[in-house]
Order: C-alpha cells, then structure tokens, then sequence
C-alpha cells in the first residue's frame, strides 16, 4: 500500500479535556506518524471554509461556533494507507456508533463535540493540509 498523508484536527472538546497527548498516542500506536502538527484557534472565516461543504446542514452554525470555541492541534498524519487508516483509528462520527479502543469511542463527547477530524479522501486531504500548512512546515 502507498504512503499517504492526511489531515487531521484535535478537536476543541479534546484540547479543552487536555487530550493532545492521549489522542496522539492512538495515532501513533496506530503506526501513524506525526510530521506536522501546530496548535491554533481557528479564525471563523478558516472553520466556514474548511466546512464550506456543510453549509446547507442545520448543524453548520453550530459546527463553527464549536471548532472556534478554543484551541485545536492541526496535524499532519503520514502513513500506509493513512487516510483510511485514520478514519479507523478515529471512529464513526457519533460516538455511541464508534467500535470500541477508536478515539472517538474513547474520548468523545457527542456527534458535534468528536474529538477529532480526519480527511476523507485523498483529494480532500490534498486541499486541507494545504489549507493550514506550507510545504516546508511539513517534515516527514
Ligand atoms: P466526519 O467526517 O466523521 O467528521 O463527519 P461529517 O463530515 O459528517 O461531519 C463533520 C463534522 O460535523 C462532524 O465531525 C461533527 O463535528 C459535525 N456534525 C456532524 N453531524 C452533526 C450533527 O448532527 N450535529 C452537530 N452539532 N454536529 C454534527
């Protein structure tokens, strides 16, 4: 299988829980590894485009509200397989859905507040990490 690389957000409920280190734990353990990584507080306009593709969903409000609440840890995964592999590892959207020892079966708190995000193709992981990261800031 190819190396890949992903994107990935601890959420604001996770960094609020203090969670940075627990969830790159399961990244890691996962064999994913972690070549970029920067804690910001995203600005509304960044969350509005990052999510543009929800913006009909009743919930999108909400949604940026939330992923500007408090601080989030952008992250660069790389990996085998990294963009399914890290939707495995972080779980079903809904936590009450998530197989068990995922992240978001462990740490999240509700469908909105996950915990986590992470690409859900290679074109979508292209565009986000390009989004919030210069190729130099990316060390593999
Ligand atoms: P993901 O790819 O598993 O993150 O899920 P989606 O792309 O479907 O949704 C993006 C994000 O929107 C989710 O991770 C949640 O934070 C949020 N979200 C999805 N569904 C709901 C919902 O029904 N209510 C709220 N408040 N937020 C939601």
């Amino acid at each position: 299988m190819a190396i890949e690389r992903t994107f990935s957000i601890i959420k604001p409920d996770a960094t609020a829980r203090n969670l940075t280190g627990a969830v790159n734990a399961i990244i890691e353990k996962a064999g994913l590894r972690i070549v970029a990584q920067k804690r910001i507080l995203m600005t509304r306009g960044q969350a509005e485009t990052f999510y543009a593709v929800h913006k009909a969903r009743p919930f999108f409000g909400e949604l940026v509200d939330f992923m500007t609440s408090g601080p989030v840890v952008v992250q660069v995964l790389e990996g085998e397989g990294a963009i399914l592999k890290y939707r495995d590892v972080m779980g079903a959207t809904d936590p009450s859905k998530a197989a068990e020892g995922t992240i978001r079966k462990v740490h999240a708190k509700s469908i909105g507040e996950n915990s986590v995000h992470g690409s859900d193709a290679a074109e979508t992981a292209a565009i986000e990490i390009a989004q919030f990261f210069a190729g130099n800031e990316i060390v593999g």
